[in-house]
């Protein structure tokens, strides 16, 4: 199927031939003829299947040309970040349109967001704060809106904000079309769907709970003092390009961005108690590669679109197997192949097993080769915590001080040593075959490239033709 056969207007197919895209993802596909029709829509999708698109280009089309009153269109978004990257597609889609746009997020002036709404904006894409700021000051009505767009409703719900979104819901027009978009459905995002919806249909792209395909993910056991001494290795002997680090507080996170850079690594730094100055220097010193680590909380988990992310770590395993899935979703987007580790330490068995059952998949184990996991916490200073934590007795399943179950080749023949390259930091010039992971020796027979066959199918490779439609980023088929 091409885009051509979707039923767009012209200038909307400019843009999408413009963007590189070639051939509809399945949600595209699925979902766009149905959006063009008026009619409301529950969508659950993986991040990175292409949701953005499923529902900016029939709206784009349903819009037409620029008109005021507005705004017609809003799209609700959890994080500043999710927000401007959507406002940014719609200023892609419809770049060959007259269509006015407002981006509307916290943590910056409100005059810009002020004067575009006042300048009639068709489109506004906002975070519940500052759009309920603006509603509350009557410089923004909902009166005139045809579509509402709610993107991301688990993270919204995971972050409190669904009693405002209900209140937002409220304010709008009866006669409106709906789109819902959320990639779990569990029973509390149900309610809000038939709160916020009339009949609608329902487009389910892959298991919600599944990996994305492209995505290789494996668990490096590790003791806890040897977790930053760890790390150090596997940045030093991944053949990455860009990296996010995953830690679950924004003090763990700063400390690693500190000692990483102390380490010589550049690093852009996210989370929550940042500025957003510091939010988007960060993430645009991370997108245009001036830096190579990024370190983060869940906060840049979800949605966030980063081309080329090669590998993510999780420094701390996620704090919730959802969590999980949303994080390494940050590599592989669209097809391209990344890498997933993360380190996991004796007491977190329980962690790695709920998030295995979750998942449905067995993470593979791999040993990091010549690193010295026999290295002793250093003693602290008297006063200066208490040292490492101790390892939880009984029910682990694995020992960090194991011995590589496998030596010199993984179970695909690719050699697991030798002398692992240095990262290569040239962006978008990577053709040769993917580099062996890390160090390393597999575990689980499975050497980390194994495909599970629960895995959802990765939404841009049709069956029986792999890559055959779809124009990798890099070039590659
Ligand atoms: P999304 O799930 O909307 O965040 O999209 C994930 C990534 O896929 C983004 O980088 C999009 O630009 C890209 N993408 C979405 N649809 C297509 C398509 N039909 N062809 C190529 N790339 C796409």
């Amino acid at each position: 199927m091409s885009f051509d056969s979707l039923g767009l207007h012209s200038s909307i197919l400019r843009a999408v031939t413009a963007k590189g895209y070639t051939t509809p993802s399945p949600i595209q596909e699925q979902a766009i003829p149905i959006v063009l029709t008026g009619r409301d829509l529950v969508a659950s999708a993986q991040t990175g299947t292409g949701k953005t698109a499923a529902f900016a280009l029939p709206i784009l089309n349903r819009l037409g040309p620029h008109k005021k009153p507005g705004p017609r269109v809003l799209i609700l978004e959890p994080t500043r970040e999710l927000a401007a990257q959507v406002d940014e597609n719609f200023a892609d889609f419809g770049k060959f349109t007259d269509l006015k746009r407002a981006l509307l997020h916290g943590g910056v002036g409100y005059g810009k967001q002020r004067a575009d709404l006042l300048a009639g904006a068709d489109i506004v894409t906002a975070t519940v704060g500052r759009l309920l700021d603006f509603l509350n000051e009557r410089v923004l009505r909902l009166d005139h809106l045809q579509v509402l767009v709610l993107d991301e409703v688990d993270r919204m719900l995971d972050m409190g904000f669904i009693k405002d979104v209900k209140k937002i819901v409220s304010l709008c027009p009866k006669q409106r079309q709906t789109l819902f978009f959320s990639a779990t459905i569990p029973p509390e995002i149900q309610e809000i769907a038939r709160f916020a919806l009339k009949d609608p249909a329902h487009v389910t792209i892959g298991r919600t709970r599944s990996v994305n395909e492209s995505v290789t993910h494996a668990i490096y056991p590790v003791a806890h003092h040897l977790k930053f001494p760890l790390l150090l290795e596997l940045l030093k002997k991944t053949d990455y390009k860009s990296v996010i680090v995953f830690s679950r507080t924004k003090h763990g996170a700063d400390k690693i961005a500190r000692k990483l850079k102390a380490e010589g690594h550049t690093v852009a730094l996210l989370h929550g108690d940042r500025s957003q100055g510091q939010r988007k220097a960060a993430l645009e010193g991370f997108k245009n590669g001036t830096l190579e680590v990024m370190v983060a909380t869940d906060i840049a988990a979800r949605g966030l679109d980063v081309a080329g992310v090669t590998h993510v770590i999780n420094y701390d395993i996620p704090a919730t197997p959802d969590d999980y899935v949303h994080r390494i979703g940050r590599t592989g987007r669209a097809a391209a192949e990344g890498d997933a580790f993360t380190l996991v330490t004796p007491d977190q068995t329980g962690e790695l097993r709920a998030i295995e059952k979750f998942i449905k998949a067995t993470i593979p184990q791999l040993t990091m080769e010549g690193f010295d996991y026999k290295a002793k916490a250093p003693v602290p200073a008297p006063g200066q915590g208490q040292g490492p934590r101790p390892p939880r007795q009984g029910g682990g399943r694995f020992d960090p001080r194991a011995q590589p179950r496998h030596h010199g080749h993984r179970p695909d023949g690719r050699p697991t040593s030798g002398q692992p390259q240095r990262a290569d930091h040239r962006r978008g010039d990577d053709l040769s075959p993917r580099a062996p992971l890390p160090g390393t020796t597999g575990g689980k027979g499975s050497g980390g490239q194994q495909r599970d066959k629960d895995r959802a199918p990765n939404p841009f490779i049709q069956k029986g033709r792999p890559g055959a439609h779809w124009q990798r980023r890099d070039g590659r088929r």
